[in-house]
């Protein structure tokens, strides 16, 4: 394998230490820490790790945070209640409501109900917009890890060609934005995008986030890129990306592992939009 593999716990790590070493200064100016609030509706397994995950990363840092349950029948109404509720709440800097939400429910219409100034996920169409014109606001949380395991890398965007390989308000777009206002020249793919493996071969810098098992392969990568795989995939082989690891390794410089790469950096970005927000906030 002639790729270094890209090291997104440690990254995470180093950002969550950031976050902590400035907790004392903020609870000395403000006499109370940052508090992120949480919403699940229904019984997902998986959002449940997900949400005990940031809840853990929170308590690690010394950033509070406190969670509200709903049951799976909540109506969208409630939690439109609920949500207003928490932006009226001076004691709560950052509102999260975990997706995916009951049918019954529109995600679009609860999203933009959080008030822009708490949004950590940064999903709301205010920040989206913020990002889409440049100009600053809350981040979503994935596209910022990804631009810090950039960083970390000490990986050069001026004028590097960029190629992202999905299209979503989640991942793919805000990336194409970040990486766009970084200066890269960017190319966004998506499913109908033709010959898909030969576009992802101009680029210095790859970005995969489409949701299928190991859909690039060797042909997909130029000698040399770098290559940030946002999938997580559960096949019968584990968890995997979107790009095929070993083959896309001959040939990368530099390579997120999965799992191990991405993921963690999506819950260090969380803290530091919590910390941020805060900081905007009082
Ligand atoms: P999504 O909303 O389903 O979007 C997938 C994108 O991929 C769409 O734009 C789609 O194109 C494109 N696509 C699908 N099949 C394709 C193909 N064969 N060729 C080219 N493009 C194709 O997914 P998402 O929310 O962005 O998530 C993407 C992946 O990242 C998933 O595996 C998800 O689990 C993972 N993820 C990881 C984290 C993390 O923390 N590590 C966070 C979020 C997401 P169209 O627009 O044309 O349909």
């Amino acid at each position: 394998m002639a790729a270094r593999i890209i090291d997104g716990n440690a990254v995470a790590a180093a950002v969550r230490g950031r976050v902590a070493a400035e907790m004392p200064d903020f609870v000395r100016e403000h006499g109370r820490p940052p508090v992120l609030a949480t919403v699940l509706v229904g019984e997902d397994p998986a959002s449940k790790v997900y949400v005990g995950g940031k809840h853990r990363a929170c308590e690690e840092v010394g950033i509070g945070s406190a969670h509200h349950d709903l049951a799976a029948d909540t109506s969208e109404a409630q939690l439109l209640e609920l949500v207003e509720d928490l932006n009226r709440d001076d004691g709560v800097d950052g509102v999260l409501v975990q997706l995916p939400v009951p049918d019954q429910i529109d995600p679009d219409r609860v999203i933009a109900a959080i008030d822009p100034a708490k949004d950590v996920d940064g999903l709301t169409p205010v920040n989206a917009g913020l990002l889409a014109h440049g100009m600053p606001g809350l981040v979503s949380c994935t596209p910022a890890g990804v631009m810090e395991l950039l960083r970390s890398e000490g990986v050069e965007l001026e004028g590097a060609e960029a190629v992202v390989v999905g299209r979503s308000k989640l991942v793919g777009v805000p990336v194409s934005r970040l990486l766009l206002a970084a200066n890269a020249t960017v190319t966004v793919c998506h499913s109908r995008t033709r010959d898909l493996a030969a576009v992802c071969r101009r680029a210095d810098v790859l970005v995969a986030a489409v949701g299928v098992p190991r859909l690039l392969g060797a042909d997909a990568v130029k000698p040399g890129a770098v290559v940030i795989d946002v999938g997580v995939n559960r096949t019968d082989d584990g968890l995997v990306g979107d790009v095929d690891f070993e083959a896309a390794a001959e040939r990368a410089a530099a390579i997120t592992p999965v799992p191990g790469g991405v993921g963690p950096m999506t819950v260090a970005m969380l803290l530091v939009n919590t910390l941020a927000a805060a900081r905007a906030r009082v």
